[in-house]
């Protein structure tokens, strides 16, 4: 039985209108902290109508981070992408770039198992903290999807303690994963642009066993190095390793899911539950298809012209 039917069984009689409370509380939550951050979004309209190349290209806003001077450019940005696709590289780099903050619901899920924070004060005060934590270790280590409102409820939080900070904007990594999630979220906010990560399949399951991140300071690496040979008019694909520096070399942890069974559950789970938020957004004009050509190098600089942005560190490190 879920968490949820069992808060909503113990609660008996009350239960439907308990139900319709704690979703709309919810969402109600939701809704005011995404509203503070959806005015002025600077992003041409013509975004909205599938022009991915009007993005703003006046993103000086790292600069200005960087300076102290000035706060994000108030994008509102969806990464979707099949696990290990690299969703979470991009959109930090974006985040960075741009100075919005970066929110992966993955991240919230593990802090929230990592940490000994309820998770919701609702659910914990019928079902219990550590049932509830157990429950939801055993949902992510087998590569389900955690329920919405669970997510929801995560995600609020994290847009309230944002919105407290003055955070303005956000970049979401995970989320949305259902179409659900997607009407949810649509019904509350209205998202610029949804960037749809795209990699060869091949790649993926490599890219999620190779995956490593550092015990002390979060980093995210990749130890795979994939090297796909072109083959009945297909082109090749080489992505190189993203090793880590020597101070995080010792400290490597892999995520408890990106096992082989688990990798291939999450992979079916993508196909079967979002692959269908990518013609949600399709149909409304938001979607930017993005086709991966190779590692970070070759990728970076495709995907900021398909935004028509840059980044001026790169060109740097590019000319260095
Ligand atoms: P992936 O690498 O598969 O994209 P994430 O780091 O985004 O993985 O998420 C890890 C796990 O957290 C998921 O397998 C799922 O259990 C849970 N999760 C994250 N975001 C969501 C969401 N929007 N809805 C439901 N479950 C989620």
């Amino acid at each position: 039985m879920s968490v949820l039917s069992r808060v909503w069984r113990a609660r008996g009689s009350t239960a439907a209108a308990t139900t319709t409370t704690t979703s709309l509380q919810t969402l109600i939550f939701l809704s005011r902290a995404l509203s503070t951050s959806c005015e002025n979004t600077g992003i041409d309209p013509k975004a909205k109508a599938g022009a991915a190349a009007a993005l703003p290209l006046n993103n000086n806003n790292s600069k200005k981070k960087k300076e102290g001077k000035g706060e994000g450019k108030h994008v509102q940005w969806v990464f979707l992408g099949c696990p290990g696709v690299g969703k979470g590289t991009y959109a930090s780099r974006l985040s960075n770039l741009l100075g919005v903050p970066h929110i992966a619901t993955g991240d919230l899920v593990r802090d929230e198992l990592a940490s000994s924070g309820p998770l919701s004060s609702q659910l914990v005060k019928v079902v219990g903290a550590s049932k509830l934590r157990g429950k939801l270790d055993e949902i992510v280590s087998q590569g389900k999807l955690v329920s919405d409102e669970i997510i929801i409820n995560l995600l609020s939080k994290r847009l309230e303690a944002g919105e407290a900070k003055g955070e303005a904007g956000f970049i979401l990594d995970g989320f949305p994963r259902t179409v659900r999630q997607a009407e949810i979220l649509e019904g509350v906010t209205d998202i610029d642009l949804v960037i749809n990560l795209k990699l060869r399949e091949e790649a993926l399951l490599a890219k999620c066993l190779g995956r490593r991140i550092c015990s002390e300071c979060g980093g995210n690496y990749n130890v795979a190095c994939i090297d796909i040979k072109g083959e009945n008019g297909n082109p090749g694909m080489y992505m190189g390793p993203l090793l880590p520096p020597p101070h995080c070399a010792s400290k490597l942890i892999t995520r408890s899911d990106d096992k082989e069974e688990v990798v291939r559950e999450r992979l079916r789970i993508y196909n079967e539950k979002s692959r269908p938020v990518e013609e949600f957004y399709r149909r409304r004009g938001k979607l930017l298809e993005f086709d991966l050509p190779g590692g970070i190098p070759e990728s970076w600089p495709k995907l900021l012209q398909a935004l028509n942005l840059e980044d001026p560190e790169d060109k740097q490190s590019v000319a260095a």
